[in-house]
């Protein structure tokens, strides 16, 4: 149980996500944060963009890691010799979904485990949706997100 994989879009990554990751690299030795490189799904920065904004964003933290992948995520897990994946649950609504794919998981790879962090209540809003949006009519996204990636976002709605 020595590594762990946080796993998501992370387009882009906000205070939410982040303190999933702070909460979850005390946890683990190692916390690889996998960057989902999903060509059927449009996003707002590319894969390299969201991996070194990511990057930028944990530096301080001594054990946890960012790397891209596509496919599963159990293959993932697999690739980095991870036995858990971490995800973070906000409300019901994201309940449901997430049951199925760590169920589905199960079947796969039983020796793979899924453990939900519930989200901090300050962050249980947020979300990268509702700060790409915010950011598109240029709303004020210092409360979302970390300071060093404002202006790559604020760029992107120029
Ligand atoms: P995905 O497309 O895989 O859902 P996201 O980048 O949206 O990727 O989210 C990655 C993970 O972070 C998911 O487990 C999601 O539930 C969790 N997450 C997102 N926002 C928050 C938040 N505000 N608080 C806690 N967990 C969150």
């Amino acid at each position: 149980m020595n590594t762990a994989i946080y796993p998501g879009s992370f387009d882009p990554i906000t205070f939410g996500h982040l303190d999933i990751i702070k909460r979850s690299s005390k946890l683990f030795e190692k916390l690889i944060i996998g960057v989902l490189n999903n060509s059927q799904k449009k996003s707002l920065f590319t894969i390299d963009e969201r991996v070194s904004m990511i990057k930028d964003v944990v530096k301080d933290l001594d054990n946890v890691y960012v790397l891209p992948f596509t496919g599963l995520t159990i293959d993932f897990a697999r690739s980095c010799d991870a036995r858990v994946i971490i995800r973070g649950l906000r409300a019901v609504t994201d309940f449901e979904y997430e049951l199925q794919i760590a169920q589905t998981n199960r079947v796969e790879y039983p020796e793979i485990e899924t453990l939900f962090l519930t989200t901090d209540l300050k962050y249980s809003y947020l979300s990268s949706t509702v700060v790409r949006e915010f950011a598109s009519y240029g709303g004020d996204i210092t409360k979302f997100v970390p300071e060093e990636i404002i202006p790559l976002i604020k760029d992107k709605y120029k």
